[in-house]
């Protein structure tokens, strides 16, 4: 298996990409701003005071962030999003607020395993997945509207990752029992982007 420095993910290489592709200063977006139910394995719904998730969250949902001034934001609609790390478009499928763009990592490889991120609640492209390699720096999709949807939760960014057996075909993933298939591992996409030596 070759090993590529460049796919190894930076701890604040997502955020930095982001600010980049949609013109924000470091002042402008210092930090996200995670409310209770946004976290992985979360049970709140953040979007419904008191209501609870039919299972734990499968990612991290980001929507609001800080300012250098510690003002709150959300990330509209349209807001570009750049990749975790380098990687391939192996599938688009879609969720219940838009698509979901998934893309496979060559060199992470946990017990046989593949590492895979997925990026939910993107506008709809309608295209097959493209099977390109994604450089770190290139954008994936933007932030939906969520026109579709029949929930009340605004639109965001959902963030999951899973290292899944190579057998399993990704274009047949669907939301839904993400932690409960043998052939996923999921992990938080937080902590691995900030674990020192990745
Ligand atoms: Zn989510």
């Amino acid at each position: 298996m070759r090993n590529h420095p460049e796919e190894k993910p930076q701890p604040d290489h997502f955020t930095r990409e982001l600010r980049r592709l949609n013109g924000y200063t470091e002042e402008e977006l210092r930090e996200w701003l995670l409310m209770p139910g946004m976290k992985f394995g979360d049970t709140e719904k953040w979007w419904q005071p008191g209501a609870t998730r039919d299972k734990p969250h499968e990612g991290v949902d980001l929507l609001i962030f800080l300012d250098g001034s510690g003002k709150r934001h959300l990330l509209p609609p349209g807001t570009a999003i750049p990749p975790l790390l380098r990687g391939t478009e192996v599938a688009r499928i879609p969720d219940f607020m838009g698509e979901t763009v998934i893309l496979a990592h060559d060199t992470l490889v946990d017990g046989g395993r593949r590492l895979h991120t997925f990026y939910g609640h993107l506008q709809p492209s309608n295209a097959p997945a493209s099977g390109k390699i994604m450089a770190a720096d290139s954008p994936l999709g933007k932030i939906g509207t969520a026109l579709k949807t029949t929930t009340t939760c605004p639109p965001h960014l959902h963030l999951s990752l899973a290292w899944i057996d190579e057998s399993y075909p990704i274009q047949n993933f669907r939301w839904g029992g993400f932690c409960a298939s043998a052939t996923f591992k999921p992990g938080d996409p937080l902590a691995f982007m900030s674990r020192a030596g990745i």
